[in-house]
């Protein structure tokens, strides 16, 4: 048994001073530092805070890796990576590549999920497929060419590894795709990519869409007359996703979306294989991106994914909102296990949930990150 001490301790609705966590490969509890038992390895975090392992549903890359290579040991490497972001927990996300390089993409996932729930790295808790059912008007950094009409069939036949998979509705078949996968599947559909007007989003939830993808980017924007996907994202009970890294959105909306979406706001990095990389020229589902500081762009200028870490959007948000550290830490954590169907097992720091906790100095960098109760990354 281990237990955390010197602790500001990060729960869903509160943020505990003065006890210690308790743990082994699950959570044991909470208690005061006079219960701490004889023969329990302590571990000091040094007046920082202990958290949840944080949970990123959309990423695609990170140091020089990028999912849709379909290349194993690169997922390997992205997921050996953001553990020293905090990230715990991850669906590593593909792009609008063919089919043929998808299938190739979703086996070499297939073929670590099993291995990472114990490995020295993030856990694959599925994968995000990020198109290629989307609508070429609103495809943003997406390759056009390889944009299909949805298929259900494919998303079912998949469902093994398949945890979430963004859809336009609007598109032919759109809406009975999704509840064609909602009723032979727990796979989560997203709206994204997507030119559906306000009624469409809307009409999309009824038929099972649960979730919204990097919300304001790559849809119809809000008119007051004509409120589109965001207005939808933000009037519904919709999981959404938002790029907190201060470029895809302007930091003075953090707030309204935050107070709007409560526990359903979902931190996503979207990061590219150039994040943990220096600026320069890298690739992004096969296009070519210009990476300086936080933006990365295709040569059009297009807006083509981040270089975000998700411990840093945590930060962002803090920084831009009145939000309470441990309710920001939750949009990060417990919002998007719950988004995937994984809150009871991940997430947050309850008793009972596997033992994935990081511990940040003051600032919310990372300085230890624990995988089901074995510290698997020290700075
Ligand atoms: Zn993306």
């Amino acid at each position: 048994m281990k237990c955390i001490i010197g602790a500001k301790i990060l729960l869903p609705n509160a943020t505990v001073e003065g006890k210690a966590l308790l743990f082994d490969k699950k959570i044991i509890g909470i208690v005061s530092e006079e219960e701490i038992p004889a023969d329990a390895e302590v571990i000091s975090a040094d007046g920082g805070y202990v958290a949840p392992g944080l949970v990123d549903v959309h990423i695609h890359g990170y140091l020089n890796e990028d999912v849709s290579d379909g290349n194993a040991d690169g997922i390997r490497k992205m997921a050996e990576g953001i553990i020293k972001n905090g990230v715990t927990t991850f669906l590593p996300t593909t792009m609008t590549v063919s089919m043929d390089e998808l299938g190739v993409a979703l086996d070499a996932a297939r073929s670590l999920m099993e291995e990472s729930v114990s490995w020295n790295g993030a856990y694959i808790a599925g994968v995000h497929a990020e198109g290629p059912f989307i609508n070429e008007n609103k495809k943003g950094a997406q390759a056009a060419e390889h944009i299909k009409l949805p298929d259900a069939d494919w998303v079912i036949k998949n469902k093994d590894i398949i945890r979430l998979c963004t859809i336009a509705p609007e598109t032919e078949g759109g809406y009975e795709a999704i509840k064609k996968i909602r009723e032979n599947s727990d796979v989560r559909v997203s709206v994204g990519h997507t030119d559906a007007t306000f009624e469409e989003a809307m009409k999309a939830f009824e038929c099972g869409a649960t979730h919204i993808t990097h919300l304001f980017n790559a849809q119809t924007p809000l008119h007051h007359r004509k409120p589109g996907v965001v207005g939808a994202g933000l009037a519904s009970g919709a999981y959404t996703e938002l790029i907190a890294d201060t470029f895809h959105v302007h930091p003075g909306l953090f707030q309204m979306v935050a107070n709007c979406k409560g526990d359903k706001l979902v931190l996503i990095t979207d990061c590219t294989r150039a994040g943990g990389m220096p600026d320069g020229e890298y690739t992004l589902g096969g296009q070519k991106i210009f990476v300086k500081g936080i933006k990365c762009l295709l040569e059009d200028g297009t807006i083509a994914g981040s270089v975000l870490k998700l411990n840093e959007a945590v930060k962002n948000v803090k920084a831009h909102t009145d939000l309470p550290l441990h309710e920001v830490v939750a949009a990060a954590s417990l919002n998007p296990a719950n988004a995937i169907g994984i809150g009871d097992r991940k997430g947050s720091l309850e008793v009972g949930k596997d033992a994935d906790i990081i511990i940040t100095d003051v600032n919310f960098d990372i300085k230890k990150t624990i995988i089901q109760g074995e510290i698997r990354y020290e700075a």
